[in-house]
């Protein structure tokens, strides 16, 4: 019998240290390596051996690597020039709760399999529901509750299914549900519709400032209600992923409440600006809502992943999902006083996410994360006055957020140059887009240690790199 190399504690204290060592400098030097790795396809291939080693390694040689392997081939999320996407917000002790959920190799699926695992979450969804003002019933203490999922995408497929089965038991066939969303709306729901089999997916028409209109959903639903078809679900936007755009969000759902369809919103950037009371009008109308997504790693530092997801009633969402194999039955689940999670999405074993929300929200404190999200949101005003002011440069859509969309007055060809040469410059990161034929570059403000004078320097960049105006 070969012998089983243990990692025992002392090694594993020995080579933890030397690696939270090792991601400290790496957080010392992000800011100096290019946010885009500069390798080709198949480079990172080509250094790794063509098969997995039969025999053990050091760990010394393996973290040796990180440095020969893995960091050329980053693309550098946590990097202060990070203005691409939108930011997977990370922070120490977001990191340091992951580690720590890592190593107690909780499996929360049921309460009876890790106590602190669904009450923490519990408790974590509801000190979230208060912190950005969502209606009390919300709360796991009420009738609702919130879950962290994976993604916003794992959200909105559950959403779907829901609704799906609602709809279904108001006597309607799966293969006639409709569902509604905006044509600026996120991939996910199209691709939640899908999966979760859905005949009928309906992208509305948006108006000027790309918000879904309302008077276009409400011509479809009645043209598919007149042509037999059931409208079971509409998803409204808080903050768009293409421009943060918002969706009339009082609106839709008094529309969802006449025809009977289940609405859910989107708010996977934007929901945490609501930490601030001053941004809570753009989701007016909440109380309306089925169901509820907001993305804490987007832009509360929590560390991907994780989405909290709320239900305004959970009862809809756990008829759809449970399911009791005899291996699973236990007296805490009888007795219906926990909540067991693994019947509030997919799949049934789930990490042990709240720990690192736990971690940020008492490490930083409520306080200084509404002031962080106030920065990124007056950076980004500020960059936004600067376009304005600037003949060539116009904005495209407007800023209500951290998001920053503008276009070059001289066409595609001047703003997609622009876009390449500020990612070429290896310090600043966005992402070029477009909107129909219109070319676009967006700016994203808000990874954790992005600070004003990396919002400045990328301003220096646009104006220097910008072609002027014939
Ligand atoms: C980012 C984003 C999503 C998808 O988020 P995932 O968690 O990666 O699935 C969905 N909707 C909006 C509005 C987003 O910005």
């Amino acid at each position: 019998m070969t012998d089983f190399r243990e990692m025992t504690p002392d090694d594993f204290r020995r080579h933890g240290y030397a690696l939270i060592d090792w991601l400290a400098s790496y957080m010392e030097r992000v800011g100096d390596l290019p946010v885009q790795s500069r390798l080709a396809p198949g480079e990172i291939r080509d250094m790794l051996p063509d098969h997995a080693p039969e025999d053990p390694e050091d760990f010394e040689e393996i973290a040796a690597d990180l440095d020969r392997i893995v960091v050329p081939g980053l693309t550098n999320w946590v990097s202060p020039g990070w203005f691409a996407f939108f930011p997977a917000a990370t922070s120490g002790p977001g990191i340091l709760g992951e580690l720590v959920s890592a190593g107690l190799g909780q499996q929360g699926m049921l309460w009876a399999t890790s106590p602190v695992c669904t009450e923490l979450e519990n408790v974590m969804a509801d000190w979230m529901a208060d912190l950005l003002g969502l209606p009390a019933r919300w709360k796991t203490t009420d009738q609702g509750g919130g879950v962290m999922q994976q993604t916003a995408s794992d959200a909105v497929h559950t959403a779907l299914v829901v609704a799906r089965e609602e709809a279904g038991r108001c006597g309607a066939a799966a293969d006639r549900c409709v569902a509604y969303t905006s044509s600026q709306a996120h991939s996910s729901v199209e691709k939640g519709a899908r999966v979760a089999g859905y005949r009928h997916v309906r992208l509305i028409d948006v108006d000027d400032a790309y918000a879904m209109r309302i008077d276009a959903l409400q011509e479809a639903v009645r043209k598919d209600r007149a042509a037999g078809l059931e409208p079971a679900f509409a998803c409204s936007a808080v903050g768009t992923t293409g421009t943060t755009a918002v969706d009339p969000v009082r609106a839709v759902g008094e529309l969802s409440r006449q025809a009977g369809m289940w609405h859910h919103v989107d708010a996977a950037y934007a929901g945490n600006a609501m930490l601030c009371p001053e941004f809570r009008h753009h989701q007016d109308g909440l109380e309306l809502a089925d169901s509820y997504t907001v993305n804490p790693y987007k832009w509360t530092p929590m560390t991907f992943d994780g989405s909290l997801f709320y239900v305004a009633d959970r009862r809809p969402l756990i008829r759809t999902l449970s399911i009791l194999p005899e291996y699973l039955r236990n007296t805490s689940s009888e007795s219906g006083q926990v909540i067991d999670y693994r019947d509030w999405h997919v799949a049934l074993g789930r990490r042990f996410r709240s720990l690192k929300l736990w971690f940020v929200l008492r490490y930083y404190g409520a306080a200084a994360l509404r002031s962080r999200i106030r920065d990124s949101v007056a950076w980004a005003r500020a960059f936004a006055d600067r376009l304005d002011e600037d003949p060539r440069f116009e904005l495209v859509a407007p800023v209500p957020f951290a998001l920053v969309c503008f276009r070059h007055r001289a066409g595609n060809r001047a703003t997609e140059s622009l876009g390449e040469a500020v990612n070429r410059s290896g310090h600043s990161f966005l992402t070029p887009s477009r909107m129909g034929e219109t070319a676009f570059l967006r700016v994203s403000i808000g990874q954790m240690n992005t600070r004003e004078e990396h919002v400045e320097r990328l301003w220096r960049l646009v104006g220097k790199e910008a072609a002027p105006l014939l």
